[in-house]
């Protein structure tokens, strides 16, 4: 076990190899199965077969997702309990790490030793991106040092919407879709005198750009427009029409 460790650490500290993702992929086999021997673990051939599906996917995997996968692939190894204890196992000895997003499943992604990546998180398809960026992660380390802060390990998340959310949007939406954080400006009032009247005397008509502070299914929807937070009801929200950019960036 401390043979395992001490190769592990080496690893790190040394500038990673670049290796071909199938010898890689062989190396993480056998390591983690000389893990599971020094541990006594049960069912090592079942998990070692997971760990090969799991590698095998380029793709941050829910539990759920693995599941369909070995659903397709290994009929046989489908438990969910067992696949979740080993996917567990997997992050504890450092081949996968799990990573919490906000407003999703936990996911599973391949840990590469020496190599870091930040996210992009979809907030409509969930779809997930990876980036590195050299000079955002230097920037950091000089930010941390500015505040005489030694920062040990970070995560970026970023979240929004993809590409191709944002290429499926309609050019206009009703307010009630519009997305957590997001200006918007109203380009059009559903709805007769009354609703207008009504929107005025908040403050708001065609034009306004908002900004939209809580949009959850309960409850109602809090918008900040000039630095004044308004609650809008459902029904009030349906007939506001809103394009997805504010183009008066310096309106609130
Ligand atoms: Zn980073
Ligand atoms: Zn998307
Ligand atoms: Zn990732």
């Amino acid at each position: 076990m401390f043979g395992f460790f001490r190769s592990i650490k080496s690893s790190q500290t040394a500038a990673p190899e670049v290796l071909d993702p199938q010898t890689q992929h062989q190396q993480e086999r056998e390591q983690f199965q000389e893990v599971l021997q020094s541990f006594n673990a049960s069912r090592i051939e079942e998990r070692l077969k997971v760990l090969d599906i799991f590698l095998s996917v380029e793709e941050h995997l829910t539990l759920t997702g693995l599941e369909g996968i070995i659903r397709d692939k290994r009929p046989e190894l489908l438990d969910r309990e067992f696949l979740k204890e080993t996917m567990e196992m997997f992050c504890q000895f450092g081949f996968a790490q799990k990573q919490l997003f906000e407003t999703q499943e936990p996911v599973y992604e391949h840990h590469h030793l020496g190599m870091h990546h930040d996210h992009f998180i979809c907030t409509r398809c969930g779809n997930i991106q990876e980036f590195a960026n050299d000079e955002l992660e230097r920037l950091q380390h000089e930010i941390a040092r500015q505040f005489q802060f030694h920062s040990l390990q970070h995560k970026m998340e970023i979240y929004g919407l993809c590409a191709s959310c944002m290429a499926q949007r309609e050019p206009a939406l009703s307010l009630q879709y519009a997305a957590n954080g997001e200006r918007v400006r109203i380009v059009t009032i559903l709805g007769g005198r009354e609703v207008q009247a009504r929107l005025n005397d908040m403050g708001l008509a065609v034009g306004t750009c908002l900004e939209i502070v809580s949009n959850h299914s309960s409850g109602p929807l809090i918008v900040a427009s000039k630095g004044t937070r308004l609650a809008i009801n459902a029904g009030l929200a349906k007939k506001i029409m809103v394009a997805h950019a504010c183009r008066h960036a310096d309106e609130p």
